[in-house]
């Protein structure tokens, strides 16, 4: 590697100051500067880590001392032993410990808007290059320093900024997510690991470095503390292993005396962001044995600075906490710099001085876990072959997979906890390293019953209080107590499904698919795009010894049927039966659109996002297409994600003129003339209070109609909740009798005495209601509707009360999402 010329400056290379006001990098300059950083610098390699959703490269900067550069697969070869010490022999451990630097990984500005740690990145990465002080503790340190989480979200936000900071229109919120699909809820995304840059990320924890240290680098609002690290709000998960949360509170609390030290003021510990919840860029890493750090910054107005007195801020109280708040003043992107590099040099050598600290707990907590694991309660989760959906069930393995979990499989029949189970039984052994992140996916979340005061309503967690991923996905699994035998098990690389079988004579012309299985629906879209029919059988299907319930697709009418339908049952797991002639009348299109509000709405991307995954044909559509009217000559359903009749009707509260004033009163009237023409209007989550206020139907929102002070209140915040399905409503085809939705704040609905014309398709049972999670006040919903079907003229309007997509998690509710497309 040439390393005589000079390394060049982020200011040389870019003409102006890191952090100048006014001033800030789009992406193409950021990769360019670190290319030239590692073709100066010997202290620097830059590797390429992945794709963006709209195709920006994702890089690395490896830093650390030439001499360890050039060991540097020898090096991430003891991370990997470190992480699972299994099978590795004491002595090498012991050198390990001694010999192997501590590894920290850096992610910049995961969310786009928090822009300004991805411009401090390449100033963090020059001093690391040439600051002889740190190039001595990067003898016993490596850094992994990611630029950009979301390189697509630094340039959308850059360019709204360009376009909008000298107009009137200067901090008006941006119409649309700073990432194309989710938002700011790729910050929600660390284990269904759905998107590029997520997986990209995820490569490099769990598979390639294993880090011991995590800095996810954030900004948040700037009405209060200036600078927020660890350690974190309560409460603790469970899972977590408490030496993870002291070396949490370790780092966080060096980085603020390092702060305080060099007069830096306003810096903030145990506020909002809790240990509870899982799923972020810090909360995974810390069920991996990883040091999970996250940091939130005041911020500036994007690459612009403001001015704010101190009494108009809401800084937490003068205490051990917080001894030096912020006088208020200038607040400069500059600021932002600072205080992050001053954190990240603090990190650096903190682990460089306790490097041995570092790498020692790291393989200490693999092997706690491990010896939790092997001790039982629980021992195993075993994934039974037999499946309503095999495909969900395979699916939930892979989940865990990408997240660096172990899933075996048994060869041969076992026992477990006085159970048998047959070969072919899938099986998540808690004896592994990571088993934190499993565990804490696979069983019940129980959150605490925490109150804002003494008799006061209940303390919300951070983000969601359960996640269950089998309840989510309609995956039967058991807990297994007990220690059992394991030598019949096998360790499975990736995890195929079982193949689904195929039934009746090689020349039919139609087939039946398993209407219980997700990839039914893939199957439907893909014969409708090859220009086939399909309906739906509305009684249960009887044929060549199968017996499903109603509501399987029937599908005919294209070429090579027979290949493809063996096609499914080989990659998808899809059983299907021929049925004996094709039926005389099906669907050939399906004309979909789905409405993209302006508010930069997470639950459009998502919906957007698992429509294009599972081959939903759509188009999507915003205030202008729904005011023009005439909507039901293009569409047969219009689906509205989760939005609130205000933001609807009227718009973002503020906005620029091209994406103000909502669909206004012309854009309801289109849409009750849609309805009232034959068209079907699917509504999820928040939006249902648009049937109930502008198409007359006779329902209402009982937690909407309660009193918000009474602290017994009907209350649940990301929780997942018990309905019973109507499964002869052909919204609920394919659904089990009873399963669970994910529910936060969503509205319930009673349907009123004299309603005409309305079904319900879910409702909550009498009691027991809270499957994961948190929930208080159910006897304020039991019995209550979490789903119906309005008939509205011609048409009709089908009202989810929660969220059937949210996050891409509850795959077992996106059937009935896409069996609403298909009513008429
Ligand atoms: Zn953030």
């Amino acid at each position: 590697m040439a390393a005589n010329s000079t390394v060049p400056s982020p200011e040389q290379a870019l003409g102006f100051r890191v952090g100048a006001d006014g001033r800030l990098a789009e992406w193409s300059q950021i990769l360019d500067y670190f290319d030239r950083l590692q073709r100066t610098s010997p202290r620097i390699r830059v590797e390429r880590i992945g794709e963006t959703s709209l195709e920006r490269p994702m890089i690395m900067a490896v830093i650390s001392s030439p001499e360890n550069l050039r060991r540097i697969e020898q090096i991430r070869e003891g991370q990997a032993k470190l992480a699972d010490p299994r099978g590795v022999p004491e002595r090498e451990i012991e050198r390990l410990i001694r010999e192997q630097p501590a590894v920290a990984f850096i992610g910049a500005s995961l969310h786009g808007n928090e822009i300004m740690a991805t411009q401090m990145a390449m100033e963090l990465a020059y001093i690391l290059a040439i600051d002889p002080n740190l190039g001595r503790a990067l003898e016993n340190v490596v850094v992994l320093l990611v630029p950009g989480m979301n390189p697509d979200g630094l340039d959308i936000t850059r360019d709204w900024w360009l376009r909008t900071r000298e107009t009137e229109d200067a901090g008006a919120p941006m119409p649309w997510l700073y990432h194309h699909y989710v938002g700011h809820d790729n910050n929600r995304d660390f284990f269904m690991i759905t998107q590029p840059e997520t997986q990209a990320v995820t490569r490099v924890l769990y598979e390639r470095w294993f880090p011991q240290v995590v800095w996810d680098v954030h900004q948040m609002g700037n009405r209060g503390a200036r600078f927020f690290i660890p350690p974190f709000a309560d409460p603790l998960n469970p899972n977590l292993e408490p030496l993870i949360v002291r070396m949490t509170n370790l780092v966080g609390v060096q980085m603020a005396a390092d702060l305080t030290a060099a007069g830096k003021t306003g810096v903030s510990h145990q506020e909002t962001f809790d240990l509870w919840w899982h799923g972020g860029g810090r909360t995974v890493p810390a069920r991996h044995n990883m040091v999970g750090i996250l940091s939130e910054a005041a911020s500036a107005n994007i690459g612009d600075p403001i001015y704010q007195e101190a009494d108009s801020l809401r800084q937490p109280e003068l205490g051990s906490m917080f001894p030096d708040p912020w006088p208020g003043g200038w607040w400069r992107p500059r600021d932002i710099v600072e205080y992050e590099l001053i954190a990240g040099r603090s990190l650096v050598n903190l682990m460089s001085r306790q490097r041995e600290q570092f790498v020692r707990n790291f393989v200490t907590l693999a092997e706690q876990q491990i010896r939790r694991g092997a001790a039982g309660g629980p021992f195993a989760y075993v994934v039974p072959p037999e499946q309503r959906d095999p495909g969900s069930a395979a699916e939930l393995l892979r989940v865990l997979r990408r997240g660096g979990v172990e899933v075996d499989e048994a060869r041969e029949p076992f026992t477990a906890d006085g159970v048998s189970y047959p070969a072919g039984t899938r099986v998540v052994l808690m004896a592994q390293p990571f088993r934190a992140h499993a565990k804490d996916l696979l069983e019940v979340q129980r959150y605490p019953d925490r109150r804002q005061y003494p008799g006061g309503p209940p303390a919300p967690p951070y983000d969601l209080a359960g996640w269950t991923l089998p309840l989510q996905m309609g995956v039967e699994l058991d807990e297994i107590e007990e220690p059992f035998a394991t030598a019949v098990l096998v360790r499975l690389d990736s995890v195929a499904v079982r193949r689904g079988t195929v039934r009746g004579s090689d020349g039919a012309l139609a087939f039946a698919l398993d209407p219980r299985m997700n990839a039914s629906h893939r199957a439907v879209h893909e014969v409708l795009q090859a220009g086939g029919q399909v309906n739906f059988a509305t009684a249960p299907t009887r044929e060549q010894g199968v017996t499903w319930p109603a509501g399987a697709p029937l599908v005919w009418g294209v070429a090579d049927l027979r290949q493809r339908v063996d096609r499914w049952a080989r990659e998808w797991g899809l059983d299907a039966v021929a049925m004996p002639g094709p039926p005389h009348e099906g669907i050939t299109s399906l004309r979909v659109a789905l409405y993209k509000p302006w508010t930069a709405s997470m639950d459009e991307g998502w919906t957007r996002w698992i429509f294009e995954q599972w081959g939903v044909p759509f188009d999507t559509i915003a205030d202008a297409q729904i005011r023009a009217g005439n909507l039901r000559q293009s569409y047969d359903a219009i689906v509205v994600p989760a939005i609130t009749y205000r933001e609807l009707v009227q718009g973002p509260d503020r906005a620029h003129a091209d994406y103000a004033g909502g669909i206004g009163q012309p854009g309801t009237a289109a849409l009750r003339q849609f309805v009232e023409g034959g068209g079907t209007l699917v509504l999820l989550d928040s939006s249902v209070e648009f049937a109930i206020r502008e198409l007359g139907v006779r329902v209402r929102d009982v937690a909407a109609a309660q009193n918000a002070t009474d602290p017994q209140r009907w209350f649940a915040p990301g929780s997942l909740l018990r309905v019973r399905w109507d499964a002869s409503h052909p919204v609920a085809y394919g659904m089990p009798e009873e399963g669970a939705i994910f529910y936060a704040r969503s509205p319930v609905l009673e349907v009123l005495p004299n309603a005409r014309g309305v079904r319900v398709i879910a409702r909550y049972p009498e009691r027991d209601l809270l499957l994961s999670g948190y929930a208080q006040g159910e006897e304020r919903i039991a019995g209550r509707a979490a789903a119906v079907e309005a008939e509205v003229g011609q048409g009709r309007v089908v009202m989810f009360a929660f969220r059937p997509q949210h996050r891409a998690q509850p795959q077992q509710t996106f059937k009935p999402l896409f069996n609403a497309l298909y009513l008429r």
